[in-house]
């Protein structure tokens, strides 16, 4: 039992959200305690698909997901290892005339933040993958995108935050939370008791109750992306793969294992969650109507990850609108490894300087509350 012991702030949260913010805050000269329920990097931060991309997403994902990318690209010197990290690019596909149509006007749009976006017609397609299928019509190719090992990844953002000073207590359950005068005072089911001027919400799925019970309601549902990985095949897919529509996406790795991901896995427990042979099912039927080769492979392990979705799936990214000290990190919707690292440094700009230079006012949870 530790009584009290305090700091500038008090991350609730080892994810790589809650990580990449401890990182951050250590590294500028605070005080930060983590507290983590299980190990840090254990929940979705570490079993994702491990897509390391910015194409696909909203325009007002991309300052984020490009300030991620600066830091993705310096890995080995932000958190002390390269975590599998290799800009491999992402391919993005489509059927139909529609999709293309779509992949274009995306092209378009997202000019600004140097994606570099190269659509790629039939002909190209045809010659330099034949091994996609003849309903595959084109592709949009995102160079410096690519792919990392999230299992190496999340905790490496811990360790790295440890290095920096940070106190993290994991395996710690938060048993109550209360703001007495202009300290947070956070405490465990063994008596533990923290105490910060600040307070960080990097629950993820488990966020919603821990805002609400400062008024800031928001209306959070879990989710399970269902996940699968084969047996090791001969190399062919140098690409991270997506499709238009986000049915299904997949990326080998250089064991030549190919990881895939599309629809969802049920709920176990509060915290544990799986994919189901139907939906595996349907993943490989899909997967082989994009890749025919793939018809025959063996899966050798499912999973799945409890994820939070915001019903627009923005995340929530701001300081509280009621409670002073108080600042919110969660609901990344499925595809926040790669922004991760950046909303855990956005996290510290606010409390650190109240403001933040990227653009985030999208992500502000009054967005629920005042329409
Ligand atoms: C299967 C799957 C595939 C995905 N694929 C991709 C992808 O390819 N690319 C991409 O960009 N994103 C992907 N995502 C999304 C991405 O993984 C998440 O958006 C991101 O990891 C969320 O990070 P987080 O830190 O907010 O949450 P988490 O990693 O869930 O961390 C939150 C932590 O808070 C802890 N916690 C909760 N309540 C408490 C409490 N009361 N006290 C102490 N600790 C608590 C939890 O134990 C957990 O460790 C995927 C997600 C899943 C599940």
């Amino acid at each position: 039992m530790i009584n009290p012991q305090s700091a500038d702030v008090v991350i609730i949260g080892g994810g790589i959200v809650g990580c990449s913010a401890a990182l951050s805050l250590s590294r500028r000269g605070l005080r930060v305690i983590l507290l983590e329920r299980d190990t840090c990097g254990s929940r979705s931060s570490g079993v994702n698909f491990g897509g390391v991309r910015r194409q696909g997403r909203t325009i007002e994902q991309l300052p984020l997901a490009v300030r991620a990318k600066r830091i993705w690209d310096t890995l080995p010197d932000y958190i002390g290892i390269d975590g599998e990290y290799i800009q491999s690019g992402h391919l993005k596909l489509a059927r139909s005339q529609q999709e293309f149509a779509e992949l274009e006007s995306y092209r378009e749009r997202t000019r600004d933040f140097g994606l570099d976006l190269q659509l790629i017609g039939p002909m190209t397609l045809r010659q330099r993958f034949s091994w996609l299928a003849s309903n595959v019509t084109g592709g949009s190719y995102c160079p410096q995108d690519g792919q990392a090992n999230p299992r190496l990844v999340s905790p490496a953002f811990a360790a790295a935050a440890r290095r920096a000073g940070t106190l993290i207590f994991e395996r710690f359950t938060v048993s109550g939370i209360e703001k007495l005068s202009e300290e947070f005072h956070v405490s465990g089911a063994d008596g533990s008791r923290f105490t910060a001027p600040n307070l960080l919400n990097c629950a993820g799925a488990w966020s919603k109750d821990l805002a609400a019970q400062f008024g800031d309601e928001v209306p959070l549902t879990q989710g399970y992306p269902a996940m699968a990985v084969t047996e090791p095949l001969p190399f062919f897919i140098p690409y991270s793969l997506g499709v238009c529509g986000s049915e299904v996406y997949c990326r080998q790795v250089q064991r030549g294992n190919v990881v895939m991901g599309g629809g969802r896995g049920i709920g176990l427990t509060d915290s544990t969650s799986r994919s189901t042979a139907e939906m595996l099912q349907t993943l490989m039927a899909r997967i082989v109507r994009l890749i025919p080769s793939m018809r025959n492979v063996q899966i050798i392990r499912t999973w799945s990850g409890v994820e939070a979705y915001t019903p627009d799936k923005q995340p929530i990214l701001c300081a509280s609108p009621t409670t002073a000290g108080l600042f919110h990190g969660f609901g990344l919707s499925g595809a926040g490894f790669e922004i991760g690292p950046a909303v855990g440094e956005v996290l510290a700009d606010l409390v650190i300087d109240g403001r933040t230079e990227t653009p985030i006012h999208t992500f502000d949870l009054q967005r629920f509350t005042l329409s």
